[in-house]
């Protein structure tokens, strides 16, 4: 069997074990450190954000986030339903309930204009779960857009709905560290932003997160509740439910490494992006995701949308099996909330373009670490399949 091509794996730098080393050295080996602080700082000059907290996960980010937009037990909380579950699992951890939003089709993200509806039938008391129960009348509490594969969603309509009805954003931008629109980067468009440095995600701590804000206090209060919520003083001493969500020192130098390669990587995955559109180029009916003017994608994965009414009967799961066949690992775009058995029943907004992407999209191989063989690899099976 031929070796396994990944769909996004871990891809080291060369700073990453000095700074692991470093904290060997000086037996740094805790939560908290001069690594963790070294990546904050880095992470504030590149997004560019006034502050950043580095978390275990981006998903304790999310978490720590809605608790600070004070989301509590029977909140609405609006979410893009178009993404990981990490985006809406946090909401049910603080007692809130999700409001699925659809996705438009130039960016896959959340559509504004389903985004208006969701919040006017909260507020109006028309909202409606699946079994068509009457829902109560409340203003939603914290809007999570996403940036689903690196593509910036479309801020600039979200924030100015958001900013009409007074409703904080917490933007989601596990997936696009590195992407953003007319040079304003992703996760500084919120009140409050969330990164993600698993290991699949463009540069990675084996596992991490950060949430950003340009609200100093906010932050601090989010470092707060990360280390236990410990009041000042010599016993241990807890006026607040705190949370155990710091990032390891010996992991933030791993980040700092990271941070130094950050562009090359970003240079890489939009060179993969563009390798994979070259082919399809002259294939009917398989197609990308273009950047609206003045928006630049990280192309955290290169996703297409094979279409087999055009394609001669070519489904993406012809090509995600063909694909596995030479052991070359491909997925499906994320699953929709609103189709998860697990939110099954909650309120949806939109006109189920998520759905069909869902059916149709497919995320290729994009690691930045991809070699030229694999590639050949990649397209040999490509053009098998796609001459026939
Ligand atoms: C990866 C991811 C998360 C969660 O991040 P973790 O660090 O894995 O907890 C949240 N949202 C999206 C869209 C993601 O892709």
């Amino acid at each position: 069997m031929a070796e396994k091509i990944w769909l996004s794996s871990p891809h080291m730098g060369t700073n990453e074990r000095t700074f692991v080393e470093e904290a060997f050295d000086t037996n740094w080996i805790a939560p908290l450190g001069p690594h963790v602080n070294n990546f904050e700082a880095d992470l504030q000059t590149y997004v560019g954000v006034g502050q950043a907290a580095a978390l275990s996960s981006g998903t304790a980010a999310l978490h720590l986030g809605l608790i600070l937009l004070g989301v509590k037990q029977g909140d609405y909380v609006i979410c893009q339903s178009m993404t990981f579950s990490a985006s809406a699992n946090p909401i049910v951890y603080q007692g809130a309930s999700p409001i699925f939003v659809d996705s438009e089709l130039e960016t896959w993200n959340m559509c504004p204009y389903a985004l208006e509806e969701a919040i006017q039938a909260a507020i109006n008391g028309t909202l409606t779960d699946k079994n068509g129960e009457t829902l109560p009348a409340r203003k939603p509490k914290a809007i999570i857009p996403v940036h689903l594969y690196g593509m910036p969603a479309k801020m600039d309509a979200i924030m100015a709905i958001a900013k009409q009805y007074d409703i904080p954003v917490l933007e989601d931008a596990a997936e696009a560290l590195g992407s953003h629109i007319n040079n304003k980067c992703c996760g500084g468009f919120g009140q409050l932003g969330v990164l993600s440095f698993n290991g699949n995600k463009i540069i990675t701590t084996s596992g991490g997160g950060a949430l950003l804000s340009n609200d100093a206090s906010v932050i601090e209060k989010a470092r707060f509740l990360a280390t236990q919520a410990r009041d000042q003083a010599p016993h241990y001493q807890h006026s607040h439910i705190g949370y155990n969500y710091r990032m390891s020192n010996v992991l933030a130098g791993i980040g700092r490494g990271q941070m130094q390669v950050l562009d090359e990587r970003v240079a890489a995955r939009r060179s993969n992006y563009e390798r994979y559109c070259a082919f399809f180029e002259n294939i009917e009916g398989v197609e990308g995701v273009d950047e609206p003017k003045g928006y630049f994608s990280n192309r955290w994965l290169s996703t297409f949308t094979i279409n087999p009414e055009k394609t001669g009967g070519i489904t993406r799961e012809d090509v995600r099996l063909a694909l596995e066949k030479d052991n070359i690992e491909a997925r499906p775009l994320w699953k929709p909330m609103h189709m998860q058995p697990v939110f099954e029943n909650m309120p949806y907004f939109g006109k189920n373009v998520a759905e069909k992407l869902f059916e149709n999209g497919l995320c290729f191989p994009s690691g930045s670490n991809l070699t030229e063989a694999d590639f050949k690899r990649i397209f040999t099976v490509l053009k098998q399949l796609f001459s026939k």
